[in-house]
């Protein structure tokens, strides 16, 4: 099977965007064998659209769309194909369904427009969107395939793993299953991490071994090919363990994990309180622990003292101590993590200073931040981090990093 991928939207082609679509989508064919031999981009024009799926049709019998299924005017990829393929389109009723239940759960009006989501190609196979309103769809026309997936790529990733490359598999005639475990890593940059591992990421073949940085952490996918899931899953154990043995201390989670989420079920598991007591990050930290629902029976509380004066009157740091180390110090945040412990009465404190930026704090360079946690009546742990970021980034990262460091 020979593919091309039509990337539908105007801002596209202004710029406004790259198309990380495109890149996504050949990689996994890649993975499962499907040649993809061209990558175009096509402005949300119907006409210009027409051209560009003619040409496909003579040079492919693959062709995949991503963008251009949502409710405005200019949303015309299913249009135009239903054009092409003189078919029509109909009213899916499962989609119909989760559109309206949606609008139901967010309180909101659901206008005409809305509607128009819920059309699909006649007879064809509907790849369900988890994650948004628009469905997607795969139709088979004289010995051609068309993939129509939506723009968004958190909507249109989990689409195109879960519907797309089954239904494409089922095509192919192939009876292997493809299993991903993704490793998430805290703590340590992409390059120092493919360097650590880089004779199991030029080594492996099956699983494959592929790293992949988001804004919030560096992930490793594991990908394997087999007969079976349990099959899979054997191959992928080993090099799992391989990659632990190298790099494992910096590992925080599985596939959906966050660093939120981990610490949540930590706290759950373990039933322990927390509080905390933000300077720098200001109640960053609480706030992403509060992501998690249920998180109440853990995180009891907390408090913002971004001065020296509150840091004094709410939690009765020594001004001496503020004078001898200065705020942005391992004893100010080992401070703030037993007092904060001490005055909510929680299992855990968490104290967080440091210098976000752009200029110095008490003498320390933008970008020097402490954590201090306090556990029990265990010593207070401290941790120094020097962070390169903006003043924003570096609060943010403050903030995960004590999750991390809390996960440890
Ligand atoms: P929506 O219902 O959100 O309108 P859609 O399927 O109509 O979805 P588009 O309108 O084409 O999709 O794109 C919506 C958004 O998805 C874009 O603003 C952009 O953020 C993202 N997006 C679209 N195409 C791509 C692409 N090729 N690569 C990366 N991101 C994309
Ligand atoms: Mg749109």
């Amino acid at each position: 099977m020979k593919a091309e991928i039509i990337a539908v939207g105007s801002e596209l082609l202004l710029g406004q965007i790259t198309n990380t679509n495109a890149k996504f989508i050949s990689a996994r064919l890649a993975e499962v064998g499907i040649d993809v031999l061209y990558q175009t981009v096509v402005g949300d024009n119907p006409l210009r659209l027409r051209k560009t799926i003619e040409v496909a049709q003579n040079r492919v019998d693959l062709i995949i769309f991503t963008g251009g299924l949502g409710p405005t005017k200019d949303d015309l990829t299913k249009e135009t194909i239903a054009n092409i393929l003189h078919t029509e389109l109909e009213s899916n009723a499962d989609a119909l369904d989760s559109i309206e239940k949606y609008f139901q759960r967010t309180g909101r009006t659901m206008t005409e427009n809305n509607r128009k989501q819920a059309l699909v190609l006649l007879g064809s196979s509907v790849l369900v969107n988890r994650n948004g309103m628009a469905p997607g769809m795969a139709v088979e026309q004289d010995g051609s395939h068309y993939i129509l997936l939506p723009g968004p790529p958190h909507e249109m990733q989990p689409m195109f793993e879960d519907e797309a490359i089954p239904y494409l598999l089922d095509k192919l005639g192939k009876r292997e299953v493809i299993v991903s475990r993704v490793l998430k890593f805290y703590g340590i940059g992409e390059a120092e991490l493919e360097f650590r591992i880089q004779t199991i990421l030029a080594e492996q073949t099956n699983p494959t071994v592929a790293p992949l940085a988001t804004s919030e952490a560096v992930t490793l996918r594991l990908t394997a090919k087999a007969e079976s899931i349990e099959q899979a899953e054997q191959l992928i154990g080993p090099v799992e363990k391989q990659i632990r043995n190298l790099v494992g201390e910096f590992i925080y989670g599985l596939d959906e994990d966050t660093l939120s989420s981990k610490a949540a079920e930590l706290l759950r598991e373990r039933r322990l309180t927390i509080a905390a007591a933000e300077s720098l990050t200001a109640g960053l930290f609480m706030s992403e622990l509060a992501n998690e629902p249920g998180i109440s029976s853990s995180l009891i509380g907390g408090i913002v003292v971004y001065n020296e004066k509150t840091k004094v009157e709410q939690l009765n740091i020594p001004m001496e101590l503020l004078e001898e180390f200065g705020v942005v110090s391992g004893e100010c945040a080992s401070a703030l993590a037993s007092q904060v412990k001490r005055k909510f009465a929680s299992d855990i404190g968490i104290g967080l200073t440091g210098a976000a930026g752009p200029d110095p704090h008490d003498g320390e360079p933008m970008g020097t931040v402490w954590v201090g946690i306090s556990i029990g009546n265990a010593p207070i742990k401290t941790f120094k981090l020097q962070l390169s970021g903006s003043r924003n980034a570096n609060r943010k990262r403050a903030a995960n990093f004590a999750l991390y460091y809390l996960i440890l």
